[in-house]
């Protein structure tokens, strides 16, 4: 039995319908929402601002302080609230993607706060969050080299897939599944994360990157245009 079909009945290099939105939270500095399918993150950004406590002020540059977090209604089982080894690695995870475009030397002592919050979770999470940080970012006005966007491939038995839920991050039959986030710069598509959950050969792990850019070239679409003040939903469009 070979993986022919995907549940939700998208093509094999599909990504789920999203919603992108900038200015969601007024009181931060910049704000965006994205999500993909029931997988919806918000992140806020606070600065930059001068770096409290004092000792973490490095004197040459700025340092991005990114926090990934769930809300405990956000996936079936409740998330216990608080931080935990997983929200830490992604918040770190994630604030290195977002450091590798910003200019920091031109913060000198400074930091710049990202919160992440994922209130609906269905697989993705970390690439949904980064999405909206990045967004959030360019909406403080805080200067980037270039965009980032992600997206997690998958290896379903022999297919690669774009934009992997958690049913099919949770399929065992033949050779099962393999979740591999993506985060890629916009203009000169460097790798600024990538992260593996599984197994996957050479070849086709080359595959996965040549579907990560093409779908985020989707998603990079869909940031632009709800920074110049879009208001997307694909659910609507594709119901009109
Ligand atoms: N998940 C969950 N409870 C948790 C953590 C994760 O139900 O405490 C689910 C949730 O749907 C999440 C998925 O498992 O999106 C995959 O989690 P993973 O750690 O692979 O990160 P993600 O794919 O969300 O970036």
């Amino acid at each position: 039995m070979t993986y022919e079909k995907r549940s939700d009945g998208r093509k094999m290099d599909e990504l789920r319908p999203i919603m992108a939105k900038v200015g969601i939270i007024p009181n931060a500095d910049g704000s965006a929402l994205f999500a993909a399918g029931k997988t919806i993150a918000i992140a806020a950004v606070y600065g930059p601002k001068l770096l409290h406590p004092a000792h973490m002020k490095k004197p040459d540059r700025g340092i991005i302080r990114c926090n990934y977090n769930m809300l405990p209604f956000s996936v079936s089982e409740r998330a216990r609230p608080g931080p935990s080894r997983r929200s830490k690695e992604i918040g770190m995870v994630s604030g290195n993607a977002l450091a590798s475009v910003v200019d920091l030397k031109r913060f000198p002592n400074a930091v710049i706060d990202v919160d992440i919050m994922i209130l609906q979770a269905d697989a993705g999470t970390r690439c949904a969050g980064i999405n909206a940080a990045a967004m959030a970012l360019a909406h403080a006005g805080v200067v980037m080299k270039e965009m980032i966007s992600s997206v997690a491939i998958g290896k379903i038995d022999d297919k690669i897939v774009t934009d992997i839920t958690k049913e099919e991050e949770d399929y065992h039959d033949g050779e099962g599944a393999t979740d591999i986030p993506y985060t890629l710069t916009s203009n000169t598509k460097q790798i600024t994360h990538l992260q593996l959950d599984g197994k996957i050969q050479v070849n086709r792990l080359k595959e996965s990157y040549e579907a990560a850019k093409i779908a985020c070239e989707k998603v990079l679409d869909c940031q632009k245009r709800a920074l110049k003040g879009e208001d997307i939903d694909e659910n609507k469009e594709s119901k009109k």
